[in-house]
């Protein structure tokens, strides 16, 4: 056995770990949740002290650390506030380019949700487009209840 001040030469195991995991989303995130599920409605909550209107729903408020109060129904349209195009198909995105991720702020809410787009030619895309959210069929209670937010080029 050789002395622990010498240098040993170091392995490395390549491999690979599955960790299935589940967490609760909360008391805010169940109902902001169910709603898209149940109603297909979009909801943000109030905050009392910036009066802002938070979308995706937040317990606490990002910009003041105040605890939310009201929840709000937001509209399923809004404005893009900025945006990336995907061109190359890839086995971890979620839609066959082209596709968009972009951050949209919906009508009645004070700031962005980061979502899919698709749906029109990303050569047509600006930032301050329109876009409406397009819900799945079978929804299972997560953001991507929400399939993506479809361009409105007039
Ligand atoms: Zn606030």
């Amino acid at each position: 056995m050789s002395k622990w001040t010498e240098p040993v030469e170091e392995l490395v195991y390549q491999g690979r770990i599955k960790v299935p995991y589940t967490w609760s989303v909360g008391e805010v995130g169940s109902r902001f949740f169910s709603e898209l599920r149940d109603n297909r409605k979009i909801f943000g909550k109030r905050c009392p002290a910036c009066n802002k209107v938070l979308v995706p729903a937040r317990k606490i408020c990002g910009h003041c650390s105040r605890q939310t109060a009201d929840w709000v129904e937001v509209k399923d349209e809004g404005t893009v506030l900025t945006f990336t195009v995907v061109r190359y198909p890839s086995d971890v995105q979620p839609l066959n380019p082209p596709f968009g991720y972009g951050v949209i702020r919906l009508d009645g809410a004070d700031t962005g949700l980061t979502h899919l787009l698709y749906g029109s030619e990303p050569a047509k895309w600006r930032t301050g487009m329109r876009v409406k959210a397009v819900f799945k069929e079978k929804r299972a209670g997560n953001i991507l209840d929400i399939a993506y937010f479809e361009p409105i080029i007039p």
